[in-house]
């Protein structure tokens, strides 16, 4: 609830933070690849794709070197960088429910902000966060992830899904590409609903071959998703800012 001084009130609540920066939003979202935001990344996640070697370990886990941070300094420090989108991503942020991220996101819509979330498919988005969170990314798990056992059925998912909201595949093999093409052709493009974005898995999938495959195939509900920071800065510079140090 906003305070008559502006300030949130986030009470005793606090999250785990790997990381809050500005950079260019490099993936897809409702706001459009390459949007300026600002990111808050939460450390702590309920899966291990890959065994653990996915591309955000920073996130994996929430250890005791772990800065944990109010939601009032966290919506401080996002709004000291006077942007006009956040992301939200982790880790998984839909473990912070009731824990939290609730008020985060309320804060920062309140400040006419535009969210977007970035989840992992295990936890469904509560309905009600959606006048706050204008874009919901759900990372469906593809089979060399291990972890497809742990996915929300996807019919249950898109049911809360919007037009604005994307489902997303991250492909590294040509499993995973049979996996997420089936489901694209099932599913079509329901009016009203998510968006379904292929994106190559660095260092394994090669994009050309990816994109070859959607237009082999005739995929148009398929949107080709690039993680553009990525190639922009690929030794990793414009990623993270740990916020140690902050606290
Ligand atoms: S859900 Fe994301 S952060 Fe969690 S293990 Fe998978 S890739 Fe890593």
């Amino acid at each position: 609830m906003l305070k008559c001084s502006g300030e949130i009130d986030g009470g005793a609540e606090m999250l785990p933070l790997v990381s809050i920066f500005p950079s260019i939003d490099g993936e897809v979202n409702s706001a459009g690849q390459g949007t300026l935001s600002t990111f808050i990344r939460l450390a702590g996640c309920n899966l291990r794709c890959w065994g653990g070697r996915c591309d955000t370990p920073q996130g994996l886990s929430v250890t005791k070197n772990t800065p944990w941070m109010t939601v009032d300094a966290v919506v401080a420090r996002v709004v000291a960088f006077a942007g006009r989108k956040a992301t939200v991503t982790g880790g998984e942020p839909l473990l912070y429910l009731g824990k939290g991220l609730e008020t985060l996101l309320r804060a920062l819509g309140e400040r006419g902000m535009r969210i977007s979330v970035e989840t992992n498919g295990s936890i469904v988005p509560p309905v009600e966060l959606g006048r706050f969170v204008e874009c919901w990314i759900v990372d469906h798990k593809c089979p060399s992830t291990g972890e497809t056992a742990g996915m929300v059925p996807l019919g249950r998912m898109t049911a809360v899904l919007r037009a604005t909201d994307y489902i997303k595949f991250v492909v590294a093999d040509a499993e995973d590409y049979a996996f997420a093409k089936d489901i694209a052709l099932r599913c079509g493009r329901v009016p009203g609903g998510p968006r379904i974005a292929f994106s190559p898995k660095a260092d394994d999938m090669p994009p050309a071959e990816l994109a070859e495959s959607i237009i082999r195939d005739r995929l148009h509900n398929v949107q080709f998703n690039l993680q553009i920071h990525k190639t922009v800065w690929p030794a990793g510079e414009g990623a993270d800012q740990a916020v140690d140090g902050y606290l």
